[in-house]
């Protein structure tokens, strides 16, 4: 038996055989289509990092329907490098050149804590929404926190760039991050909101939640 599919738009349950939502009316042809794949092309996971941005609702729809892991891994890599490089611009503004090898290491650290940190987030979070009810599963939960830390990157990208001329200006980079942590927790309430069957207001409160941990662990490790 295949899967119901929620409905992206009126959030009902639709048996397995339906083209068009019964309730609203809603194409689900992208949907199933994207099912019967066994999994998605690098080139559909492009399409969604920059299609979170440009058309943020019917992406994450379509992202909470067939969620997927490589896209988020990928993000998590490049905020690990912005990361990295950040703290190789901070290390050489205190005299400290640090070589090719020793990156390679706070890379591979980087990376290792930022998959980590949005695995226990996204584990938070289901937990969380399972308590109040929510239907939503783990892989949904995952996918939806990890293409919501796209604008992250790129704050954290700009950040780093501040630093570059300035390495002081510490304060500037998180200022900057700021409009760009709340685009995210509007990205994850979103997204939360299509991929379970709560109230929105939880979502949004669950979002806040899960970048004020991730917010947490940054504090923690700089
Ligand atoms: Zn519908």
């Amino acid at each position: 038996m295949e899967k119901p599919i929620r409905c992206p738009s009126c959030r009902n349950l639709v048996p397995s055989g339906y083209f068009m939502c019964p309730y609203c009316g809603t194409d689900l042809r992208l949907i199933i289509r994207l099912r019967m794949r066994l999994r998605l092309k690098m080139k559909d996971i492009i399409k969604r990092m920059r299609d979170v941005v440009m058309k943020p609702k019917s992406t994450m729809q379509e992202i909470v329907a067939v969620p997927d892991y490589l896209g988020p891994s990928l993000i998590t890599l490049v905020l690990a490098l912005f990361l990295s490089m950040r703290y190789v611009i901070i290390s050489s503004s205190l005299g400290l050149i640090i070589g090719l090898y020793p990156f390679l290491v706070i890379l591979f650290l980087n990376v290792l804590i930022a998959m980590s940190i949005w695995f226990i987030i996204s584990a938070i979070i289901n937990w969380i929404f399972r308590l109040f009810g929510g239907t939503q599963t783990f892989d949904q939960t995952a996918a939806a926190i990890g293409y919501s830390l796209v604008p992250i990157v790129f704050g954290v990208f700009l950040g780093t760039l501040t630093l570059i001329g300035n390495p002081m200006s510490g304060g500037i980079a998180i200022a900057i991050l700021i409009p760009f942590v709340i685009w995210s927790v509007i990205l994850c309430s979103i997204a939360l909101y299509y991929a379970s069957n709560l109230p929105l207001i939880t979502c949004v409160l669950a979002s806040i939640l899960a970048f004020l941990i991730l917010a947490f662990f940054f504090f923690v490790m700089s």
